[in-house]
């Protein structure tokens, strides 16, 4: 997987506003298309952590390298000896405290949000454009489908990041290379 044109304009408009990204993806194509982001929402595949007391275990996302039939025992915590598990939130468990509080915040503090390719039905972070809507902020849905946040919403875009993120950030930052 690599950064798509939806990814590196929002990399691009950073430069020509205050942008806070919060995703639910736990993968790192915000981070590689160049954008700062704030709050992973569903944790990250590269923050793993100890399962027991949560310490953060840097440096040991390539430690399972054994041959892939074995089963490998998982590393153990520095700080405890737990065993180490992905960074991300499996269903049913709490979001990282620190992301939504960041989320929470900016959505109570921002002008506009913008709704990229969730189908805002997991809760709480479906919660977030409603926060922010309530705040006075406009909230905008960029997806290729109706979702439970579009009636909810200020303006709709019907297409996938991909294509409407670069023609909106062309519109607000000037063209920019095109990017794929
Ligand atoms: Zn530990």
């Amino acid at each position: 997987m690599r950064p798509n044109a939806g990814h590196l304009a929002l990399a691009r408009w950073a430069c020509a506003a205050e942008l806070t990204v919060i995703t639910q993806n736990v993968d790192d194509l915000h981070e590689r298309a160049g954008s700062a982001v704030d709050a992973h929402l569903h944790g990250s595949l590269f923050a793993p952590r100890c399962s027991v007391c949560g310490h953060p275990a840097d440096g040991l996302v390539s430690a399972a390298t054994a041959e892939p039939a074995e089963r490998v025992e998982p590393p153990a915590c520095t700080a405890c000896g737990g065993p180490i598990r992905p960074g991300v939130v499996w269903f049913g468990e709490e979001l990282p405290r620190d992301a939504w509080a960041t989320a929470v915040s900016a959505a109570d503090d921002c002008d506009l949000m913008v709704v990229v390719g969730t189908s805002a039905v997991v809760y709480p972070a479906a919660e977030l454009p409603l926060r922010a809507a309530r705040s006075g902020a406009t909230v905008v849905e960029i997806n290729p489908e109706q979702t439970g946040l579009s009636d909810a919403v200020h303006h709709v875009c019907r297409d996938t990041a991909a294509h409407a993120l670069p023609a909106l950030v062309d519109a607000v930052c000037g063209p920019g290379s095109p990017a794929g």
